[in-house]
This record gives structure tokens, C-alpha cells and sequence, in this order.
């Protein structure tokens, strides 16, 4: 039996004459940037999150540096995050010119250890970046509260995390501006690259939106005015009457060209209908490995939370051997992340040693993803659950 970590050509039968329809629609349209699927899909996220703006982009990458510039956050400002994620959460940080402050992660969730934050906060610290990590959400209300006694903005990176809930409300409405990545492996993947930003404000929709197309026309003049304290009226304007307008050419602030692809949104359009019931197969699949797995770690449930288990991650002792183990009994695995960022090259001029973060350290030699995506049949999770169950430690 031949089982992958994620299997994208299966999922594509499934949606593959929706795509090919909506797709087909674009390219007859010729109506290619800011288009109608982009505006219908950002209505569909919006009340899929329940959220007052959702604004398209063309990564999960560019949707964080946009939240960190859209708060205003950069040179000579820190802000404080989970030491284990994927790069592009620090890397955002450190694009803006901001400084990344690691903190440790909690051995059992993956999830930045909440009571390990306030004592990294400074008279500097203007944000705190909270990785929903695998799906699995962060304590929000602890992390609001430490916010909301220091000042601080919140930022989810919902990247990992789409359709997860916490205390009943979804992912990416539990802080200031929280942003979403379709990278085709996420649990709701483009066909190339895209990426989603939601918040309640309306000041930070505006900027946000103005940057996202060099800060341009009408809306970047109502970004410069919010970015630098002038009121004025600052409802954002709909950026498809701005495709052919003169106003584009006049120019307020430094931007980015950050769209998602209407092409793309074709895609997401399509597969979104599928995302519940994908995520809850996801869920299935995790339940039983929570209940049959043994002589592994692996995350426990949460009564506070729902994941939408981006990945389903274990933790062993003799990592290499066990993917060893499974990779000849056909069984494809990953390893999420063999360096936490504390430790990373590109990091060095932070300062960090080896034992500072001694959790995501220990977690950097032990973890290992194994498959528990929603094409998986009733079969194959038995076979990876005998799989594992019968490696033998040396
Ligand atoms: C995937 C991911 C990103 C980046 O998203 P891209 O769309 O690949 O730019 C950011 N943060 C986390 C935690 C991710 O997993």
C-alpha cells in the first residue's frame, strides 16, 4: 500500500468540473485581476468567518507583512511569537524591520506557551503573532488578555488553521487582523499561490486594500491619511472600478502589488463548498489515532477547541527510524520543523543558543507528520495505525 501525506490528485476528481467551469469563466470574462470571483469569494470567507472585511491577497506570506504594515509596526519595534513555525511568520516580522522575539512552545499542543510570554515584553514590543500550529488554535482569550493589559495588537497566522474553531468561533476573528494562506497544501489549497486577511476594522481593510495595490488612487490616499493620523472619510473603494480609472496613477504611500489571482479564487470558489466536510474527515481520522496509537506521543483533544488538523503530528524517540519503518511499508511522513526559529541561520544576529527554548528543541528532534488527510480510506488509517503500532523502538 502506497500512502501519501497528502493526496492532491484525489481531491482534484472530486472538484475537478467545478474548477475547470469556473476557471473556464475567468478566462472567457478576461475580466483577470480584482474580478468578480475575487469580490464573491472574499463574501463568501467573510461570512464563512463571520467577519466585517475579508481581503484577497496573493499569499499567506504578503498577508502578514501587509498586517504588520497596515499596524504600522517596523524598524526598531518587536513583536513576540512561537519560536516553532513555519519560517514565513518570523520572516514577515523581520521583512518589516522589525525584530522577531521567540517564545518556547507547550510539549503537548506545539502552541506558543502562553505564560512564557509577558516576560519577553518590552517597551518595544508592539505585537504578538499567534500560530495556530497544524490547525490546532492558540489560547486566544489568555493571549487577548495579556494584549489588552500591555497594549499590544494580535495577529493570528491562520495559515495552518482554516475552518478550526475556538470556544466556538472561528479562527481568524479572535484578533485585530489574522491572515490565511492557500498554498495547495493547506486545507484549502489553491492551484498556485494565494492567501486571505480578515479584521473588524474598517481603518485597517482600508489600508490594508491600498496597500495591496502599490497605495494608489482614492484608497491610498485614505491609507496615508489613517497611516499618518489625518481624519477623512476612510471606507475603502472598490478596487475593480479603480482596473481603468486615472486614479490609479496617482500615488500616496509604498506598496505592494499583493493580489490574489482571479484564477485562483476560480479554484477556491470551488473547493470551499468541500472544506467542512474535509476538515471533519480530518477529525475522524485524528480520533482514531488519539484512541489506537500507542507507544507514540501524540496531540490529545481539546474540549475548548476544534482543529482542522493540518497536520497530525507524533512525537518518537527514534524519529529516523521510524520513518524508516513506515517509508518501507509505504507510508509517506514529514518532518514539521526540524529547526524552530531561534536556531536558524538567518537568525544568528538575534543572539539565541542552543537550551534557551528547550521545548521546541526537544520537539525539533522528535516530531513527525503522518498522513491523516480527508482522502484516506477506512483501510489505510487501520494500516498506518498497525504500521506504527508495530515499530519496534531500539
Ligand atoms: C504556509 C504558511 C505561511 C505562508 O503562506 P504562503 O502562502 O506559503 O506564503 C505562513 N505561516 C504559516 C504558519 C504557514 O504554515
Amino acid at each position: 500500500m502506497e500512502i501519501p501525506l497528502l493526496d492532491l490528485k484525489g481531491q482534484y476528481k472530486l472538484v475537478k468540473e467545478t474548477v475547470q467551469i469556473n476557471i473556464e469563466r475567468v478566462l472567457d470574462s478576461a475580466h483577470y485581476i480584482n474580478g468578480p470571483l475575487n469580490k464573491k469569494f472574499e463574501e463568501q470567507i467573510k461570512s464563512y468567518i463571520s467577519i466585517k472585511h475579508a481581503i484577497g491577497v496573493a499569499n499567506g506570506t504578503d498577508a502578514l507583512v501587509l498586517a504588520l504594515e497596515a499596524l504600522g509596526i517596523g524598524v526598531g519595534d518587536e513583536v513576540i511569537t512561537t519560536t516553532f513555525t513555519y519560517y514565513a511568520t518570523a520572516e514577515a516580522i523581520a521583512y518589516v524591520g522589525a525584530t522577531p522575539v521567540f517564545v518556547d512552545v507547550d510539549l503537548n499542543d506545539y502552541n506558543i506557551l502562553v505564560s512564557k510570554i509577558e516576560e519577553k515584553i518590552t517597551k518595544n514590543t508592539k505585537a504578538i503573532i499567534a500560530v495556530h500550529i497544524f490547525g490546532n488554535p492558540c489560547d486566544m482569550d489568555e493571549i487577548n488578555i495579556i494584549a489588552k493589559k500591555n497594549e499590544l495588537y494580535v495577529i493570528e497566522d491562520a495559515a495552518q488553521a482554516i475552518g478550526s474553531s475556538y470556544k466556538g468561533k472561528m479562527i481568524g476573528s479572535l484578533s485585530d487582523i489574522a491572515t490565511f494562506s492557500f498554498f495547495p497544501t493547506k486545507n484549502l489549497g489553491a492551484y498556485g499561490d494565494g492567501g486571505m486577511i480578515t479584521t473588524d476594522s474598517d481603518e485597517l481593510a482600508t489600508i490594508i486594500t491600498a496597500l495591496k495595490t502599490h497605495g494608489s488612487g482614492s484608497n491610498g490616499k485614505k491609507a496615508f491619511d489613517l497611516l499618518n493620523g489625518i481624519s477623512n472619510d476612510t471606507s475603502s473603494e472598490d478596487l475593480e472600478n479603480q482596473v481603468y480609472s486615472a486614479k490609479k496613477y496617482y500615488n500616496y504611500i509604498v506598496g505592494h502589488n499583493s493580489r490574489l489571482d482571479e484564477i485562483q479564487a476560480a479554484v477556491l470558489i470551488s473547493k470551499l463548498p468541500y472544506l467542512d466536510s474535509w476538515n471533519k474527515k480530518r477529525n475522524k481520522n485524528a480520533e482514531e489515532y488519539n484512541n489506537l496509537l500507542f507507544g507514540v506521543k501524540h496531540p490529545g483533544s481539546n474540549n475548548q477547541s476544534y482543529s482542522c488538523y493540518h497536520l497530525y503530528v507524533i512525537q518518537s524517540e527514534n524519529r529516523a527510524d521510524l520513518v524508516e519503518h513506515l517509508k518501507k511499508n509505504g507510508i509517506s511522513t514529514g518532518v514539521y520543523y526540524p529547526v524552530p526559529m531561534h536556531l536558524q541561520e538567518v537568525f544568528k544576529y538575534l543572539g539565541y543558543k542552543e537550551g534557551d527554548l528547550p521545548n521546541s528543541e526537544y520537539l525539533s528532534k522528535r516530531t513527525l507528520a503522518i498522513p491523516a488527510h480527508e482522502m484516506l480510506e477506512k483501510k489505510e488509517v487501520k494500516y498506518i495505525i498497525d504500521k506504527v503500532n508495530s515499530f519496534k523502538e531500539k
